[in-house]
C-alpha cells in the first residue's frame, strides 16, 4: 500500500504475486482498492510490451486486486511499471480531504459516505441540530484556504482503544498495518484513523461547494457537494 505512505505516487516498479481470473496482484502497489466510500483506483500496467488496462482496484480476500478488461497471460514473478489515472485519483483526493474539513465543522458521527468524480456525499448522525448552508459553506472554504497541512502518524490499535473520541466513523476501519493504524491530521482541524489518500495542503483542494442536504431517515442528515477549480 504505497499510497499510505505517499499518495502522490501516480508510477511505480513491482512484481506480480498472484494472477486468479481478471485480477492480478502485485508485491507492491501505489492504486488504491475501494473501501471506505472511496473508489478503487483506475490505470495501467505495462508488462513487458502490453498495457494491461486496470479498470478497478478492489480488495480480493484481503489482498489488492487489480481488475484488468481483457485477456490475460501472465506469470507470477513478471516484473511491471503501474500508472495510476492521476486525473480521478488527485480529485478523489480532493474528495476525500474536503470530508475531513467537514467532520472538523460538525462534530458529529459519520455515519456512511461516497466520493465521486463529479460530485461526493457524506452522512452525519445531525440528529436535530440545523446547519445554515452558506455558513456551513463558508466555513469550508476558510478552512481550504488557510492552508493546513496533511500529515501522518501511526499508532497501536490498543492506543486507538484507549481514545475512541479519534474515531469519527463506525462505518468504516482504517487498515491496520502490523497492528498499527495510520492517524490522519489536517493542521490543527482534524485528527482521525483513516486509510484514504488526501491532499498534501488544504489549499490544493480549490473551492467547496455545497449542492444540498437531504434527510436520511430521522437522525442522518446527508450532505451533497463537490469542489471546483
Ligand atoms: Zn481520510
Amino acid at each position: 500500500m504505497l499510497f499510505l505512505e505517499d499518495s502522490y505516487i501516480k508510477e511505480f516498479n513491482s512484481i506480480i504475486t498472484g494472477v486468479i481470473d481478471d485480477k492480478i496482484f502485485l508485491k507492491d502497489t501505489a492504486f488504491y482498492a475501494k473501501s471506505g466510500g472511496q473508489p478503487g483506483d483506475q490505470g495501467t500496467l505495462n508488462i513487458e510490451d502490453k498495457a494491461y488496462q486496470v479498470i478497478e482496484t478492489i480488495k480480493y480476500e484481503g489482498k489488492i486486486a487489480h481488475v484488468i478488461q481483457g485477456d490475460i497471460n501472465l506469470t507470477i514473478g513478471q516484473k511491471i511499471s503501474g500508472k495510476i489515472n492521476w486525473a480521478i485519483r488527485y480529485r478523489y483526493m480532493k474528495m476525500h480531504s474536503t470530508m475531513h474539513l467537514l467532520c472538523a465543522i460538525l462534530p458529529f458521527y459519520v455515519t456512511g459516505g461516497q466520493i465521486g468524480f463529479e460530485k461526493s456525499r457524506i452522512d452525519f448522525d445531525l440528529g436535530e441540530e440545523k446547519y445554515d448552508i452558506d455558513t456551513l459553506q463558508n466555513q469550508v472554504n476558510n478552512l481550504i484556504i488557510e492552508k493546513h497541512q496533511v500529515s501522518y502518524s501511526w499508532i497501536t490499535s490498543e492506543e486507538l482503544a484507549s481514545q475512541p473520541e479519534l474515531v469519527r466513523t463506525l462505518s468504516v476501519k482504517p487498515p491496520n498495518v502490523s497492528g498499527k493504524i495510520r492517524l490522519v491530521k489536517i493542521g490543527s482541524v482534524d485528527l482521525q484513523p483513516c486509510g484514504g489518500t488526501h491532499v498534501k495542503n488544504t489549499e490544493e483542494i480549490g473551492n467547496f461547494h455545497f449542492i444540498k442536504f437531504e434527510s436520511k431517515g430521522k437522525k442522518n442528515k446527508r450532505i451533497h457537494f463537490t469542489v471546483n477549480e
